[in-house]
C-alpha cells in the first residue's frame, strides 16, 4: 500500500517529484559539473523562481546552504558580533539559541510558556542587540507567530536585524521582506522534497554587517560565510560542491507552484487548516494543544491525544503516516502536517479514521 506522510518533515513529497526525478536521470544532472555553465543556469533559474514565488526584493540575496540548521549558524556567524536576542516558542527557537551560546555570543531570549505563544508588541529588547532572532513557526509545539506582529517589532527596533527561520511554514506564509533581513528554510517541508538542503535570503543590510565584522578582523564562517556565498553567487555558484540534484528539483517544484499559483496554494491551505482544527475543537477525546487560535500554526498542527503511539499505529495500518509529539510530548501528542503536497481528500479520510 502506498502511504500518505501527514509528517511535519520529511513529509509528503510534492506530486511531481517522482517525473522530475526521472528527467533528472535523462538528463545527466548527477554528473553535472557544479563549475559549469548548466549549473549556473541552473542556480539562475531557482533563484529566480524562488524570487516570484516569495516575492524576495531584487536586492536581496538568495543562498543555497546544507540545511536550515545551518541557516541559525550563517545568521549568527554572519551578523552577530556579541549580542542576539531569541524569541523561543519551542525546541527550534532553543536550539537556535544554543548555537549562539556555542558560538560565544551573549544571548537574550524571550521564552513562552508551553502551549501558548508570545505577544511580540510587548517585548523589550535591549540598546545592546543586534539581531533578533523568530521561529516564526516552531514545528516542535506547533506555535506560529503572526507576521504582523514580526513586522511590529521590525519598525519599533528599526537599527536592530531580523532574522527568522520560515521552514515549516513557507511557501504558505506571506512574507513582506521589508521587514525581514535574514530568513532560512530547508526543503523537505512546504516543498516537499527529500532532505538535504537549504535556502537562506539575505538583505543588504545584513550583508553589510557581515562586511563590516569581517573588515574588523572577526569570524563569520569557514567554507561557508554570508561573504563567500555572496562572492560565488555572483558568478551563479556555491562554495562547495552543493546537492545538484536537490537544486534541480526545487527548481522544477518552484515552477510547479508558480503554475498552480500562490493564491491557490494558500487558499487550500487555508481551508486544510480549518477543516483539519474544526475536526479536533469537536472532538470528544482529542485537543488542539495551542488553545489560543492566534497562535495556531496553519502547516504544522499539533494535537493532544493521550495515546499517540496506538494511534498513530492504527493510522499507520489504514496507509496514513502522523508525527509524534515532540521529544517530552511524544506519547501524548500527534502533529498533522499541512503543506501543499497534502491532498484535501486525503486530509478527509484520515480525519474520518481519527
Ligand atoms: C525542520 C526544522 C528545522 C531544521 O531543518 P533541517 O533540515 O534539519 O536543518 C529548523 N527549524 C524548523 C522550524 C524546522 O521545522
Amino acid at each position: 500500500m502506498k502511504k500518505v506522510y501527514f509528517t511535519v518533515g520529511p513529509s509528503q513529497v510534492y506530486p511531481t517529484i517522482n517525473k522530475h526525478i526521472i528527467s533528472a536521470l535523462k538528463e545527466d544532472i548527477l554528473s553535472l559539473n557544479h563549475r559549469g555553465l548548466e549549473f549556473k543556469k541552473l542556480f539562475k533559474s531557482t533563484t529566480e523562481g524562488l524570487r516570484k514565488l516569495l516575492k524576495i526584493p531584487s536586492d536581496y540575496q538568495i543562498f543555497f546552504l546544507s540545511s536550515a540548521l545551518e541557516g541559525m549558524e550563517r545568521s549568527i556567524e554572519g551578523c552577530v558580533q556579541k549580542y542576539s536576542f531569541h524569541v523561543i516558542t519551542g525546541s527550534f527557537g532553543k536550539a537556535w539559541a544554543t548555537y549562539a551560546s556555542n558560538l560565544g555570543k551573549t544571548i537574550l531570549k524571550a521564552e513562552a510558556k508551553p502551549g501558548d505563544g508570545l505577544e511580540l508588541p510587548k517585548l523589550y529588547v535591549s540598546k545592546d542587540i543586534e539581531m533578533i532572532c523568530i521561529t516564526q513557526n516552531d514545528t516542535s509545539t506547533g506555535i506560529w507567530i503572526p507576521m504582523e506582529d514580526i513586522y511590529g517589532l521590525s519598525k519599533k527596533y528599526p537599527e536592530k536585524l531580523i532574522a527568522t527561520d520560515f521552514v515549516s511554514s513557507i511557501p504558505y506564509v506571506d512574507i513582506d521582506f521589508k521587514f525581514i533581513d535574514i530568513a532560512f528554510l530547508s526543503v523537505q517541508k512546504g516543498f516537499g522534497l527529500p532532505a538535504g538542503l537549504g535556502v537562506i535570503i539575505v538583505s543588504p543590510k545584513a550583508l553589510a554587517k557581515t562586511e563590516a565584522l569581517s573588515k574588523r578582523g572577526l569570524s563569520i564562517g569557514s567554507y561557508h560565510s554570508l561573504k563567500n556565498l555572496k562572492e560565488s553567487a555572483t558568478a551563479w555558484e556555491t562554495p562547495e560542491t552543493p546537492n545538484v540534484l536537490n537544486i534541480y528539483l526545487l527548481d522544477k517544484v518552484v515552477k510547479d507552484m508558480l503554475k498552480v499559483g500562490i493564491k491557490k496554494i494558500r487558499q487550500e491551505t487555508n481551508q486544510k487548516s480549518k477543516i483539519l482544527y474544526d475536526h479536533f475543537e469537536n472532538h470528544k477525546k482529542y485537543t488542539p494543544a495551542v488553545k489560543n487560535t492566534k497562535f495556531r500554526s496553519p502547516t504544522t498542527a499539533v494535537f493532544n491525544v493521550e495515546d499517540s503511539e496506538n494511534l498513530r499505529k492504527k493510522l499507520d495500518k489504514k496507509g496514513f503516516i502522523v508525527g509524534a509529539g515532540y521529544e517530552n510530548n511524544k506519547s501524548t501528542q500527534i502533529r498533522i502536517a499541512n503543506f501543499p503536497s497534502h491532498k484535501l481528500a486525503d486530509l478527509k479520510s484520515l480525519l474520518k479514521l481519527i
